[in-house]
């Protein structure tokens, strides 16, 4: 018993520290570490291939109206897989290195993008126009509904 006892002290002095110093210093995670998602809205399409394949489920896509889109990230829920980094056509998201998302206000885990689309002659749905050349065209430079683009009602 005391000499099994004794050998796995050995064991453990021979081994070394095996701990990280972090909080106390900085901690650099490996190249490939999956940290919390950040999104350019930028180069988002509005496509929600993202949450197609989220598998926590907490990114939404709404339309609250037929020439607008929302996509919402509630990372509260998120497991850092970073699958939607993956798919994203755009390489709109990006699985950066922080780690330290600790926080008292789940509002701080929230990403809110908000697009504008064209929408469907047909069903009126929104989608993402055919080249870049229409993005401009049909998107965020229509006017608000009922204005003339002027700021005039
Ligand atoms: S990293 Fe994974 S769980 Fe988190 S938002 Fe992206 S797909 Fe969802
Ligand atoms: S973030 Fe990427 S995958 Fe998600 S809706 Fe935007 S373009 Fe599509």
């Amino acid at each position: 018993m005391i000499i099994s006892k004794l050998k796995e002290a050995i064991i453990c002095f021979k081994a070394g520290r095996v701990t990280l110093p972090y909080p106390f210093k900085p901690h650099d995670p490996a190249e490939n570490f999956r940290g919390r998602v950040t999104v350019d809205a930028e180069k988002c399409i509005g496509c929600a291939g993202c949450a197609e394949v989220c598998p926590s489920r907490c990114i939404i896509v709404t339309d609250p109206s037929p020439d607008k889109r929302v996509i919402e990230f509630f990372l509260e829920r998120c497991t850092y897989c970073a699958r939607c980094a993956e798919v994203c056509p755009e390489d709109a998201v990006t699985a950066t290195q922080e780690f330290e998302t600790a926080t008292n206000d789940t509002q701080d885990m929230h990403i809110k993008v908000e697009l504008f689309m064209s929408t469907c002659r047909r069903c009126g749905r929104c989608y993402e126009p055919p080249t870049p050349l229409d993005r401009p065209m049909e998107t965020g430079m229509r006017p608000p509904a009922g204005g003339n683009g002027n700021g005039e009602g």
